[in-house]
């Protein structure tokens, strides 16, 4: 639907200019990059003073991370950022510098006001999926779902474990989240009353951790760089009920963790977006308060090398980077989404998938960038001032990770953060229409926490296929926004599947989907690729479909031919039947 908005708008443009397609989509992903006026983020050499910068018109130098000559260097607003940039690369003190880019949380607005609904456990499908209807009336499949409740046999989770909510803040007196509040031991002073008896005080103007913050009891505020990280507008509660809503306690709603330390960092403001100096200052801020884990449901600006290196820093501190893979329904292996793109070992970009284990039409996807996939569409989880709702998004996905991840640093303790993600991604669970779309499959955390195999599905002997010569082509090119359907049936087959000689639609948004006659999804393919074979379908009927959407029509795709496999039905011996 956004999309579509941004299209129509851009159309206008591509007739006036004739911008070229593919530039187009890359430029409506996550809106553009936008920036704040006047600022660049610079790294430099050395401790440098504003002098330097001068003579190019710099007003203030602000330090993000001292101890990587990280700032923020300040123009007036009316200055060119683009051309200032290109200057400061000239620089000698600078080793690179770039837009203090605006990134804005990856999720859709709050279904209605109503936000009080029935405060209970059966509304999270994502958590234990009984085909319960969602809230828009849709059935979903049975177990399509995290397996939290079978995890929760085995792990509740710890408040050892501490994860990092970077986002727009937490209501931390929410009745079913304060329990889990992360408190910063080290900030709380001593004093001594007149009767001589030593007291203790949270508040005491003192940085008695002397981490450089004042006071930052609950986290920090870098909207308003204060120690008051509120939820000022309420995706950073909703993502913080996800990963650990209080379990156990008789109210509202429950994360994947029951029990966990929660830190508030709030870097976006009451609109849903921040700069990229504050989410540096945020992640750097984070990494020292010693997380275990970071949960990143934002995204939009370009690739940034100061991000980057604050990310790479967490990395090197064994934190995982948690990273929402982005809602414009793209591929992330051709157009990147930052910052789930980063490719350090910490990161892990998630994908969002709904109750019954579909790909979210919104959800940004990539088998190379993209490791894993979780609940993301009707989400019910904590908002603002004890309410609850749903949303929708990779944002609500990305938490749902964060959650296992917590479940698992609970279960493993003395385990690395390679070790945590290997038991991640060993722990998914392969879902067909998922294959080309993320590297594993959902995540799980039953699997994830007891270690335990999750089923494979075992692909036919390559020697027992028959192969049957078959034509069958699209349309070239093919029609814009259309839906063509095709069906091959072998009559007896037990499986098939279809080889593409050629195959070219637009990537991201022109689709092929394979289903087996029982109507499951059992393949999808998009973009330019070399001859391949579908994965296989059961059943003597196979059905194609190519959706395609408003812009850009292409070939198409050819089918030379396909295989099937007749089994023999063996029946059972009733006596050995038990
Ligand atoms: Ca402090
Ligand atoms: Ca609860």
């Amino acid at each position: 639907m956004k999309r579509i908005s941004l299209l129509l708008v851009f159309a206008v443009f591509l007739v006036s200019v004739g911008v070229i397609h593919s530039e187009l989509t890359r430029l409506n992903r996550g809106n553009g990059p936008n920036f704040v006026a006047g600022e660049v983020v610079v790294k430099l050499k050395q401790n440098t003073a504003i002098t330097a910068f001068k003579a190019l018109g710099a007003l203030n130098l602000e330090s993000l991370v001292s101890d990587r000559n990280i700032y923020t260097l300040k123009f007036p607003q009316t200055m060119d950022v683009k051309a200032l940039i290109g200057e400061l690369k000239k620089h000698p003190h600078v080793v690179y510098a770039e837009p203090n880019y605006i990134y804005t949380t990856d999720d859709f607005s709050v279904s209605g006001s109503g936000m009080v609904p029935d405060p209970d456990f059966p509304k999270n499908w994502g958590l234990h999926n009984t085909g319960q209807k969602d809230k828009n009336d849709q059935e979903g499949t049975i177990g399509s779902d995290i397996d939290a409740l079978k995890a929760w046999v085995e792990q509740t989770g710890s408040l050892e474990v501490k994860v990092a909510v970077i986002d727009t803040g937490i209501d931390y007196k929410h009745e079913d989240l304060a329990a889990n509040i992360m408190h910063n031991t080290g900030e709380v002073g001593e004093y001594t009353d007149p009767d001589g008896t030593l007291k203790h005080k949270e508040t005491d103007g003192i940085d008695n951790d002397g981490n450089g913050f004042i006071d930052d009891v609950i986290g920090w505020n870098f909207v308003k760089n204060s120690n008051n990280p509120m939820d000022d507008y309420g995706h950073g509660t909703h993502v913080a009920g996800t990963i650990g809503a209080v379990g156990g306690n008789g109210v509202g709603t429950v994360g994947v963790a029951w029990k966990v330390s929660l830190l508030a960092v709030k870097f976006l403001d009451s609109g849903g977006s921040g700069s990229l100096a504050d989410a540096v200052k945020s992640i750097d801020y984070a990494t020292k308060m010693g997380v275990h884990a970071m949960n990143n449901s934002w995204g939009g600006g370009g690739f940034s090398q100061a991000l980057a290196d604050v990310i790479q820093a967490a990395n090197e501190k064994g934190i995982i980077f948690l990273a929402a893979a982005g809602n414009d329904g793209g591929n992330n292996d051709k157009s990147p989404h930052y910052p789930s793109n980063y490719q350090f070992e910490n990161v892990i970009a998630v994908a969002a998938t709904d109750n019954k284990d579909n790909l979210a039409d919104f959800s940004n996807h990539g088998k190379t960038t993209v490791p894993v996939s979780a609940p993301g569409v009707g989400i019910y989880s904590t908002l603002p001032d004890n309410k609850y709702g749903f949303l929708s998004g990779t944002s609500m996905a990305t938490p749902h990770v964060a959650g296992v991840v917590a479940l698992l640093l609970a279960q493993f303790p003395n385990a690395t953060m390679a070790e945590i993600k290997q038991k991640l991604m060993n722990s998914t669970e392969e879902i067909k229409a998922l294959r080309r779309k993320v590297t594993s499959g959902r995540v799980n955390a039953y699997y994830a926490v007891t270690g335990y195999e999750p089923p494979r599905f075992v692909p036919t002997d390559p020697s027992l296929w028959v192969t049957q010569e078959h034509k069958l082509s699209s349309p070239h090119d093919y029609e814009n926004d259309k839906v063509y359907n095709w069906k091959i049936t072998h009559p007896g087959a037990t499986r098939m599947r279809v080889h593409f000689s050629k195959f070219d639609t637009e990537a991201g948004y022109d689709t092929v989907t394979i289903k087996d006659d029982a109507g499951g999804v059992v393949d999808t393919f998009e973009g330019t690729l070399d001859p391949l074979w579908s994965f296989e379908a059961e059943g003597n009927t196979i059905e194609i479909i190519l959706k395609t959407d408003k812009y850009v029509a292409r070939y198409g795709f050819d089918i030379d031919q396909y295989q099937y496999v007749i089994e023999n039905t063996v029946t059972p011996d009733p006596t050995t039947l038990q």
